[in-house]
């Protein structure tokens, strides 16, 4: 029997907070996906300064489980079934290997529309969150919904997003920055990654925490390098802006963070370092 994935329970005030690793994958060629502004030369060296290999990188995706005592908010749901022949797609086991049910979450937060986070959002055709209800960004929506998109490269997106989250728009509430998820939970524009990203903030019992979702990729290459061109940022110059605005305030406040694509369990805390930040895994600050 397959054991069940990662999970990382973290206290944030009377929040629990836990991680679940929907699943990793190995790329080839950083070069092609990070600094694509840059040399390959360039690329290299900063993968060997950090004592990573050059000619490949893991991707790991991390969905998160916010218990707030009153309601059991996830943000962002995996590859789903689509990734489960590739050892992905492990969001529900995740769950339950925490103690919950997905049946249990009441509201489903999207940070953005791309497939490694809306994948998990219906399962067989049905919804994969039985009971809840979803909170959404409005520009998000309104970009891949749109008909103008079918026969640009936004195409696929605009399929997944009519197959995935259409039927789902009844339940969703679209929001815009500043907006509140639940008390304690509230939404922070970040455009650039996608149309309509968003990132959101936690706060209870006066602690704090970002969830950054994509607005940095990579642990070294974006965070060290936040100016470097990413190929899958949609629009590079606003994405760069982007990651300096939200990395600045998370190094200025001293805040731990989620990133959906740090290495597992995706935790730390960044100082500005040199141009860009460095990164800190999490140890045991949010364990006591
Ligand atoms: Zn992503």
């Amino acid at each position: 029997m397959k054991s069940a994935p990662p999970i990382r329970s973290l206290k944030l005030g009377a929040f629990k907070v836990i991680v679940v690793n929907d699943g990793t994958r190995v790329t080839e060629k950083p070069h092609e996906i990070y600094g694509t502004n840059q040399s390959q030369q360039a690329v290299a060296e900063l993968l060997q300064q950090n004592f990573l290999p050059t000619e490949a990188l893991v991707n790991s995706f991390s969905p998160v489980l916010v218990d707030t005592g009153t309601d059991v908010v996830l943000f962002d749901t995996g590859m789903g079934e689509g990734g489960r022949e590739a050892g992905m797609g492990r969001l529900a086991e995740g769950i339950r290997a925490a103690g919950y049910a997905p049946e249990q979450v009441s509201v489903v937060v999207v940070t953005h529309m791309h497939g490694d986070h809306i994948g998990g959002l219906m399962e067989a055709g049905k919804p994969a969150f039985a009971n809840a209800r979803y909170v959404m960004g409005e520009t998000e929506y309104a970009f891949w919904k749109d008909p103008a998109r079918a026969g640009t490269p936004a195409e696929n997106g605009h399929k997944a997003v009519l197959e995935k989250i259409v039927p789902l728009a009844e339940k969703t509430t679209f929001i815009g920055d500043g907006a509140e998820v639940v008390p304690g939970i509230s939404a922070v524009a970040a455009f650039g990654h996608s149309p309509g990203h968003m990132v959101f903030r936690l706060d209870s019992d006066g602690k704090g925490m970002m969830l950054t979702a994509d607005t940095a990729n990579h642990y070294v290459l974006s965070l060290q390098r936040p100016d470097w061109e990413v190929r899958f940022d949609m629009d590079k110059t606003k994405a760069a802006e982007t990651r300096r605005r939200v990395f600045d305030m998370i190094a200025s406040e001293r805040l731990p963070f989620i990133g959906y694509h740090m290495p597992f369990p995706a935790v730390g805390f960044v100082e500005k370092q040199g141009e860009g930040y460095r990164f800190v895994p999490v140890s045991y600050q949010l364990d006591i």
